[in-house]
């Protein structure tokens, strides 16, 4: 068994490399790494079609409301159609659509 000074000696390591992965983990939002995150703030839609146009993988039409929405596929959570995480291979288009988007209500990064 190992005594107090042993456990002393692994007291920088823990600190410097053990720790710090373990709050990265526990703190980093569940979409991190899965890609970019887009937000539609969809009470300002206007249904114009200009996202789900430019990019249909990522954006389309809630049938119900006709406001932009995250494709299921790409909803961070499944009940908020509101935000997604772009793959990277979606980055560029959906960066085009926020660009493109008359009102301005998606937002990416
Ligand atoms: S481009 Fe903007 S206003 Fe047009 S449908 Fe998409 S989110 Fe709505």
């Amino acid at each position: 068994m190992m005594g107090t000074s042993g456990s002393i000696a692994r007291l920088p390591t823990y600190l410097t490399e053990i720790l710090p992965t373990r709050l990265r983990k526990r703190c980093v939002p569940e979409w991190a790494g899965a890609g970019m995150k887009v937000t539609i703030e969809r009470d300002g839609c206007v249904s114009c079609g200009s996202c789900w146009e430019t990019c249909p993988a990522f954006f389309e039409q809630n049938q119900a409301d006709s406001f932009s929405q995250v494709i299921a596929q790409f909803r961070i959570a499944t009940e908020n159609p509101a935000e997604g995480a772009a793959p990277e291979d979606l980055e560029a288009c959906v960066t085009e659509a926020a660009d493109l988007c008359p009102v301005q209500i998606i937002h990416s990064g």
